[in-house]
C-alpha cells in the first residue's frame, strides 16, 4: 500500500511524482519504457513552465538548449508570416527532458515500477492496480497520467476512445540551417509541421497529419514526397536536412476531444485529461501545470494515509483546472480549422501578415501566464 500512486510517467506524472514525494507521500510510479527514450513531440516547450522546472532542481538551466522568441508560419503555397512569441520557449528533446526530471524523482526516493499497467478499478475506499504477472498493487489515491490514449481508456470504458480519430503524428531529428531562436510551422494540405532547435545544434521536426494522407500511398516517404512537399519551405527542409533517425517515430489516434477529469475516484492529468492542439507549441506545459495543480489538491485534502475529503479534493482539482485550460483548448481547436488546408492557409497567412496585432491575439488565447509556484 503506497500513499500515492502514479500511472504514466511522461512530463504529468513526473511532475506529480516529484511534487508529491518532495511534501512527504511516498509515490510509485509505473512506466512501460525505460528511459532515456524518444517521443513524438514537437520538443518546443512554452516558457510559462521554464522557472517552474528550475525549481524543481532538474538542471534544466545546465542543459544545453535553444531559446526561442520567433514564430514563422508558412502557407501551402509558400506565403510567409513572422512574429514576435513574447514569451517565447525554448528547445530540448523530450529525450533529455524527461530523463533530466526521471533522475530527479528517483533522487527523491520516488520508486520506479517498469510495467505497463492493465487494469484498474476503485473498491471499498482504495484503488486496486494490476500489471502482466498479476501483481495488484493498493493505494488510496492514484493519478492516471498515461498520455493522449492509452489500453486504460479502453477498460475504463472512456467516451472519447470509441470516436475514431483522424490525426497521426510523425518526428524526426534533424541536423539543419535554421536560425536558433525561429519555431516554424509550415501547412501542408491535412496537416502541418513544426520544426525547431533543440540541444546540441539538432532540430526536432513533427508534424501532425490527417490519417487520410497515410492510407493514400504506400507509406510515410511517400506521403511525405507528395502532399508534405507541395509546400516550398518543406521540400526545401526535407531536401536538405541530414535525418539522424533511422525510421521516424509515429503514433496515430490523437484525439483532442474533450475528455473527463476524474472518473470512479480516478484523477486524470495531462493529456489523459484533455490535450491541445499541437500547433499552439504548450501541450507540455499545460501537462506540467496539470500537474501541479493536482498535486496541489491532493496536499490540500489528503494528508499522508488517509484522505480528509475526497469529494472537496476532486472538485478542487476540477475547478483549478477548467478555470485554467478550458478556454485554451477550446480555442486551440478553433484556430487549428485555420491550419493544414490549402485555401484557408494561404487566407490566414496572408490575412495575419497585414494584422500583426491579431497574431499576438490568437497566441495569447492559447498561452496561460507564467506558473506560480
Ligand atoms: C504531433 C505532436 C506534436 C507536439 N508538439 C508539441 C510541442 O512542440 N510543444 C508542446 O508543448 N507540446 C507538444 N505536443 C504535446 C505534448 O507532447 C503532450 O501534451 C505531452 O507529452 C503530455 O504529457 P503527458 O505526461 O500527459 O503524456 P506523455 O508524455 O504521453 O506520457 C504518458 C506516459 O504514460 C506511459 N503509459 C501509457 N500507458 C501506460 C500504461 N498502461 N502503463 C504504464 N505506463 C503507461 C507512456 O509510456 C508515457 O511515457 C505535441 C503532441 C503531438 C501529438
Amino acid at each position: 500500500m503506497n500513499d500515492i500512486l502514479i500511472i504514466g510517467g511522461g512530463l504529468a506524472g513526473l511532475t506529480s511524482a516529484i511534487l508529491l514525494q518532495q511534501n512527504g507521500y511516498q509515490v510509485s510510479v509505473f512506466e512501460k519504457k525505460k528511459y532515456p527514450f524518444h517521443r513524438v513531440c514537437g520538443e518546443y516547450i512554452s516558457n510559462e513552465v521554464f522557472p517552474f522546472l528550475e525549481s524543481l532542481n532538474i538542471g534544466i538551466s545546465e542543459s544545453a538548449y535553444a531559446r526561442i522568441n520567433r514564430l514563422a508560419i508558412t502557407s501551402v503555397s509558400g506565403k510567409i508570416l513572422q512574429a514576435d512569441l513574447p514569451m517565447g520557449g525554448f528547445g530540448l528533446s523530450r529525450y533529455k527532458l524527461d530523463h533530466l526530471m526521471y533522475e530527479q524523482a528517483k533522487r527523491l526516493g520516488v520508486e520506479f515500477i517498469f510495467e505497463k499497467v492493465d487494469n484498474i478499478f476503485f473498491n471499498e475506499g482504495k484503488f486496486h492496480i494490476t500489471t502482466p504477472g498479476n501483481t495488484v498493487y493498493e493505494t488510496p489515491i492514484a493519478i492516471a497520467a498515461y498520455g493522449k490514449r492509452s489500453n486504460l481508456d479502453q477498460k475504463l470504458n472512456r467516451s472519447f476512445f470509441y470516436r475514431r480519430s483522424p490525426y497521426l503524428g510523425v518526428k524526426y531529428h534533424i541536423k539543419t540551417d535554421l536560425p536558433g531562436n525561429l519555431v516554424r510551422l509550415d501547412n501542408f494540405q491535412g496537416g502541418y509541421c513544426g520544426v525547431s532547435k533543440i540541444e546540441d545544434d539538432k532540430s526536432c521536426l513533427c508534424y501532425l497529419s490527417e490519417t487520410a494522407n497515410l492510407k493514400k500511398y504506400s507509406g510515410i516517404p511517400e506521403m511525405e514526397e507528395t502532399v508534405l512537399f507541395k509546400n516550398p519551405y518543406l521540400r526545401s527542409l526535407f531536401k536538405n536536412s541530414e535525418f539522424l533517425f533511422e525510421s521516424p517515430e509515429v503514433i496515430n489516434e490523437i484525439s483532442f476531444e474533450k475528455k473527463s477529469l476524474v472518473e470512479n475516484n480516478l484523477l486524470f492529468c495531462g493529456d489523459s485529461a484533455g490535450m491541445i492542439t499541437p500547433l499552439c507549441g504548450n501541450g507540455m506545459a499545460i501537462a506540467i501545470h496539470s500537474a501541479k495543480i493536482l498535486a496541489d489538491s491532493i496536499m490540500r485534502f489528503a494528508k499522508k494515509g488517509s484522505i480528509l475529503n475526497r469529494i472537496a479534493m476532486e472538485n478542487e482539482y476540477i475547478f483549478q483546472w477548467e478555470k485554467q485550460f478550458a478556454l485554451r483548448l477550446k480555442s486551440g481547436r478553433l484556430i487549428q480549422r485555420l491550419f493544414g488546408n490549402t485555401f484557408i492557409s494561404d487566407l490566414t497567412v496572408s490575412t495575419l501578415g497585414k494584422l500583426p496585432g491579431m497574431t499576438q491575439i490568437l497566441v495569447k488565447k492559447t498561452h496561460g501566464k507564467a506558473l506560480i509556484y
